[in-house]
């Protein structure tokens, strides 16, 4: 039977992508040949990673603006230190709204000063925080548009005269927002957009070049322009995926189109998630994701039942991350509306058995 996946990440992609993503590994583009047994700079990979790259700022609206897309290795948390190591001279500001901003402060103490502008920390990160000031004199500020562990969802982005970076690793491509206020947007592959291995960095190019230390060559954004993002050989088939999930992306309509769906799925569990008396959300709802849905049972003597009840419906991925428990249903853009509905369903039984 297959899935309903709603796995945190790696999480699902696109069927279709799948079957042309299995076809060639076997065949690529009928050479005879795999995709991952070929020179990374044979025509046929270079117009892979050039399509990817274009396609990236395509969607983002960025094109002609002064940005560059690179796929690099590492994942986010490789960016966690590279954003650090590139842009931070003397003193960064990091909004702390869960375990993923806490992971890219721990990395940027160790090249500048960070101060905190603002943390939820004291309500378990079940909020977005609001109305905080930021001081005029940081390298730049660092966001994380959505906390995938906690089901938070930045909704308004803070405003200033200092470069904006953003963790939009279990957003992007979902919604439609202006992207060229970012400067910097850097997103793990793998639960938006394709395997792990490969993690999307879109930069402006004119923050680069400031800091006076010296930057080693695969972790310098610079180079990695220069370089087309391949400055060594880089993850051919995660690269590949992603491209396949961005052409999937534009037959759909785009992130416009995508947003829809995206609205429509999210609006019906949460709209099960508070009328039904067995469920409670984590999340303060002004500030709920439309990506990772997180919630708890009300009584939790019925988590044996609930929890087979999930895995009879073929439900998977269900758990919530293991620093927070509960639940926690993750809707990114491959996951279709029925699955969500197969899910809202076995939700309502529970609450019919009492
Ligand atoms: C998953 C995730 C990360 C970590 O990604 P890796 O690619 O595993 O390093 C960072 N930030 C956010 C918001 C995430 O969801």
């Amino acid at each position: 039977m297959k899935k309903h996946n709603f796995s945190a990440g790696p999480c699902i992609l696109p069927q279709e992508v799948m079957m042309k993503a299995s076809e060639a590994v076997l065949d690529f583009n009928g050479s005879g040949l795999s995709l991952i047994e070929i020179s990374h700079r044979s025509k046929d990979f270079v117009a892979v990673m050039e399509n990817a790259r274009s396609l990236a700022l395509d969607h983002l609206g960025l094109k002609g603006k002064g940005y560059q897309a690179l796929f690099l290795q590492g994942g986010a948390s490789m960016q966690f230190l590279m954003v650090a190591y590139n842009l931070l001279e003397k003193k960064a500001g990091y909004l702390n709204t869960g375990t993923w901003s806490n992971n890219a402060i721990k990395e940027a103490k160790l090249f500048g000063d960070v101060i905190e502008v603002a943390s939820s920390k004291d309500k378990g990160y079940n909020y977005i925080p609001k109305g905080f000031s930021v001081p005029n004199d940081l390298d730049y500020l660092h966001i994380t548009s959505n906390n995938t562990i906690y089901g938070t969802q930045m909704k308004s982005f803070p405003k200033g005269n200092m470069p904006l970076i953003c963790d939009m690793s279990s957003d992007i491509f979902s919604r439609q927002l202006d992207f060229s206020q970012f400067d910097l947007i850097y997103a793990g592959a793998q639960k938006n957009m394709g395997p792990a291995g490969t993690t999307l960095v879109v930069v402006k190019e004119d923050i680069l070049g400031k800091v006076t230390r010296k930057i080693p060559s695969i972790l310098n954004y610079q180079l990695q322009i220069e370089k087309e993002s391949m400055f060594n050989t880089p993850a051919v088939f995660p690269v590949y995926v992603s491209m396949l999930t961005l052409e999937w992306l534009q037959n759909l309509g785009g992130i416009a189109a995508i947003e829809k769906i995206n609205n429509k799925k999210a609006q019906l569990l949460y709209s099960e998630i508070d009328l039904n008396p067995m469920f409670k959300g984590y999340a303060k709802k002004e500030d709920r994701s439309i990506m990772n849905a997180t919630f708890n049972l009300t009584n939790d003597k019925l988590k044996e039942e609930f929890d087979s009840m999930c895995k009879e419906g073929g439900i998977n991925g269900l758990n919530g991350h293991r620093s927070v428990g509960g639940y926690r249903a993750s809707m990114y853009n491959a996951l279709s509306l029925d699955s969500v509905g197969v899910l809202v369903d076995i939700m309502s039984e529970l609450e019919r058995k009492g």
